[in-house]
């Protein structure tokens, strides 16, 4: 057993886990249970923004007294609004200038429906199948509270705080669901909220059962950062460099968590002692690309960019691989597993063969521009540009193949690895050439 490696993947995996754990516990979206009341002094609309171009609206009187539950995100052509509920349990928009009364608005939280983009992600089927055997208000208290609420005399109809994948075109909604009856009555769609991705979200195959396996564990960490903003700004401004840096960590590393654990698993030995280290090397590669591809799903669901999010994943899943992975089986024994080391007991040379390259070096500079950098009078800095004259070589090398034996510190068993090793036994001048070179002196 080698506790080295143990505690190395192991810390890995907790840093990880601990950065995703905070992430999901730090989304709550937070709805006061005895929200501040208000009275309306005159009489007003409230507005149900179903779609972008569908608002639909019914009137209060004054006298009516409504919960407010939060502040809403304000447009150019909106004002400001609240986010209220009536007394009958209808919710919606109303504007601030109508319904304040000199209430303290530092009382109600911040509440912005772009944000909300986060929140709970399901496939269509799974939509479809909550919304027929669930009444209105089960899923209204299971899915956090519905936008909007609004009684017609067809029956109900509200908008969730769930997005919703429509997997024959990979794109998300935010459907607007009516009831009759505690019974499905319609569902309309709207327009989607994510499109970019849809055309790579539609081919992927299992990407609806990722997202409803999934949507519960990556719901939110797209919640207000408010609590920065009363400090100033020599507080804040690292405290949302820090914040980004943690977030970028969780979007392109998060994925590494089980191969991370996998790897310390390994350096246990009796977990994996019986899967010869190329078995191993496959297992090792499909967990890598299985939790990359959920990620990616997720990611794509979440609105993160697919130019951004493939690129990414696959450089990382090639350099953890070949990095990390390959480099560290190679140290693993093939007849135990052991990664506690192995000492060399032979070293045979087993075939010498000759192999030519070239090389150059400086001579001299031929000539030089500098560019002189000022603010006022001082002397920032100077970029200078050289044309060197350079010698080139004809090298000769032998290069020795070996076949080294290794002798397991564990159980004993040995085994042969290969490596090359090479000596330069020639070199002839073979003429010279012209290059450039730049730097930047920040000294005078
Ligand atoms: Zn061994």
């Amino acid at each position: 057993m080698n506790f080295r490696y143990i505690l190395k993947f192991g810390f890995y995996f907790l840093v990880l886990l601990a950065i995703y754990i905070s992430s999901i516990c730090y989304s709550n979206r937070s709805v006061s249970d005895d929200p501040p009341q208000i009275v309306l002094k005159k009489s007003t609309d409230m507005y149900f923004k179903w779609d972008k171009d569908y608002v639909t609206k019914v009137s209060l009187k004054a006298g009516d007294s409504l919960s407010v539950l939060a502040h809403a995100s304000s447009t150019s052509t909106d004002g400001k609004q609240y986010w209220v509920e009536t007394r009958d349990g209808q919710r919606g928009l109303v504007s601030q200038d109508d319904a304040d009364n000199g209430m303290a608005a530092n009382n109600i939280p911040e509440y912005n429906r772009k944000q909300n983009l986060g929140t709970l992600k399901m496939s269509q089927n799974h939509f479809y199948e909550m919304c027929t055997t669930k009444t209105p208000a089960e899923l209204d208290e299971l899915w956090d509270l519905a936008e909007f609420v609004c009684h017609t005399d067809s029956g109900i109809t509200m908008r969730y705080q769930v997005a919703v994948l429509k997997k024959e075109d990979g794109k998300i909604y935010r459907p607007v669901v009516t009831f009759q009856n505690d019974s499905l009555s319609s569902v309309s769609w709207g327009e989607p909220l994510v499109a970019i991705n849809g055309w790579l979200l539609r081919i992927l195959p299992a990407s609806s059962a990722i997202v409803d396996g999934w949507h519960q564990a990556i719901d939110g960490f797209y919640y207000p950062i408010q609590f920065f903003d009363p400090y100033p700004w020599y507080i804040y401004l690292p405290g949302y460099a820090l914040l980004i840096i943690i977030w970028l960590i969780w979007l392109f590393f998060t994925f590494l968590m089980v191969p991370f654990l996998f790897l310390a698993l390994i350096a246990m030995r009796i977990p994996f002692s019986f899967m010869s280290t190329r078995v191993l090397q496959w297992f090792t590669l499909g967990v890598l690309f299985v939790c990359a591809y959920i990620w990616l799903v997720l990611s794509l669901v979440s609105d993160h960019w697919w130019f951004i999010m493939v690129p990414c994943l696959g450089v990382i899943v090639w350099l953890f691989y070949v990095f990390l992975v390959d480099a560290y089986l190679d140290k693993r024994c093939p007849y135990c597993g052991a990664m506690c080391g192995s000492q060399v007991i032979n070293d045979e040379i087993t075939s010498i063969r000759l192999s030519k390259s070239r090389s150059s070096s400086f001579l001299q500079t031929l000539s030089r521009k500098t560019i002189i950098h000022k603010i006022g009078d001082k002397t920032t800095h100077r970029d200078i540009y050289d044309e060197n004259l350079y010698q080139d070589y004809k090298d000769t090398y032998q290069v020795y193949d070996h076949t080294v034996t290794v002798k397991c510190n564990h159980c004993g068993g040995e085994w042969k690895r290969y490596n090359t090793t090479s000596e330069l036994i020639n070199r002839e001048e073979d003429g010279t050439h012209i290059g450039t070179s730049s730097y930047t002196d920040y000294n005078s």
